[in-house]
Order: structure tokens, then C-alpha cells, then sequence
């Protein structure tokens, strides 16, 4: 048991190290919900195994449920390589739900939700910075007092910031005629998401914005 909380289950694994192939122990956290698990969730250092031998780090990736009961939804991290996984139903206590592939999927997406944004919308802007700037991928990484919405681009050597003004986040959320974010169906909202709602949008409204 670790020293956040008495209550927060986790157990060790063996871990080999990729660069010098030596293993050592890592702390998997398969279930977290709530506060504290909001933010050990998004510090990120639990996911971060670090080599005894040769002192170099990297991310981990493995199954984790996120559950926001207060909020009524839950995450779900499921790596592609796990195919033996069923993923979690819906129930009563969940209106809503979301799966990813990768921790660093499931870290926006609740970034995104504690910030009271609409993860669908999200996926469309990331794409159109993606497509004015020429760079890509980005991911969400906060929002401004005023609303503006910062976009990071996770790859490059040195990082990109792009603001986003409000007023665009909000055309898209008006123009999508999306259902509620409680109500909607979609689980799996990634980048062919938002490319597939994006054409959606083109078609129907002809908006000039949207270009
Ligand atoms: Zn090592």
C-alpha cells in the first residue's frame, strides 16, 4: 500500500526496462476514482516507471478504470494488445463513458471533462490545428480564464502551443448539433471521430467557418 490513501488499491509488477533490459518493480493502479484519483490521474508520475539500473524512465500502459461516480462517468484504459478485455457496461450510476488505447488518451480526456468541455468538440479543433498549422498531433492542455482553449502538439522535438478562441469552440459545439455529453452514446471519441464529425459538419452547414 503507498501513502496517498489507505484506500486506493494497487499492487507491483515486474517490469523489464527496454533500453538495458533490466527489471524492477512498478506500482499498477488498475482501479482509481474520485478526487484522489483525479489527481494522481493527471500528475502522471504512477505512470512513469523509472530503471534502478540505467536511471532512464518511460511510460507505462495497462488496463485502468477511472470511475467519477459524483459526475456520472467513467473512463476506461484498454492497450491494443490486451484483446481478452471486455470493456466496462454503462449502468445505472454512469451516464456516460469513454475508452482509450493509452494512458496519455485517458489523462486528456479527464483534463478535458474536470474543465467541463465536450470531448467531441475537442477532437474536431485538434484536427483543424492540425490542418492550418501543418503540424500534428495536438492534444488538450488547458484552458484560459477567458475561455481559449490550449492545444499542445505532443510530438515535436520542442513544444507547440495553439490557442484556440472560445467563440470556435463554441461554433463547432452549435454547428455538431451533438446530444448532451451525459447523453451521448459514442464511447470511443479519437482522432477518426472527430475527422468523420468534422465532414458531418462540413456537409450539412456550408458555415464559412468551416473550412
Ligand atoms: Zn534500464
Amino acid at each position: 500500500m503507498n501513502s496517498f490513501s489507505e484506500d486506493i488499491f494497487c499492487y507491483p509488477v515486474k517490469m523489464e526496462c527496454p533500453y538495458c533490459y533490466h527489471s524492477g518493480p512498478i506500482q499498477i493502479y488498475p482501479e482509481l476514482s474520485g478526487w484522489t484519483g483525479r489527481k494522481l490521474i493527471l500528475d502522471g508520475k504512477i505512470f512513469v516507471y523509472r530503471c534502478r539500473t540505467c536511471h532512464r524512465s518511460f511510460a507505462v500502459n495497462y488496463h485502468l478504470i477511472y470511475t467519477d461516480e459524483a459526475h456520472g462517468f467513467f473512463l476506461e484504459n484498454i492497450p491494443e494488445e490486451q484483446t481478452d478485455t471486455e470493456p466496462m457496461e454503462r449502468d445505472g450510476v454512469f451516464s456516460f463513458c469513454r475508452y482509450t488505447e493509452e494512458i496519455s488518451r485517458l489523462q486528456e480526456k479527464l483534463l478535458i471533462f474536470s474543465h467541463g468541455r465536450d470531448d467531441r468538440v475537442i477532437e474536431v479543433l485538434k484536427i483543424r490545428v492540425s490542418q492550418r498549422t501543418g503540424k500534428g498531433p495536438f492534444h488538450y492542455s488547458g484552458s484560459l480564464k477567458d475561455g481559449t482553449i490550449i492545444l499542445q502538439n505532443s510530438t515535436a522535438a520542442f513544444r507547440t502551443e495553439v490557442y484556440v478562441p472560445s467563440w470556435e469552440y463554441e461554433t463547432v459545439l452549435r454547428l455538431s448539433k451533438l446530444d448532451d455529453l451525459r447523453a451521448g452514446k459514442e464511447t470511443w471519441v479519437d482522432e477518426a471521430y472527430g475527422r468523420a464529425l468534422l465532414a458531418r459538419i462540413r456537409k450539412k452547414s456550408g458555415y464559412p467557418f468551416i473550412t
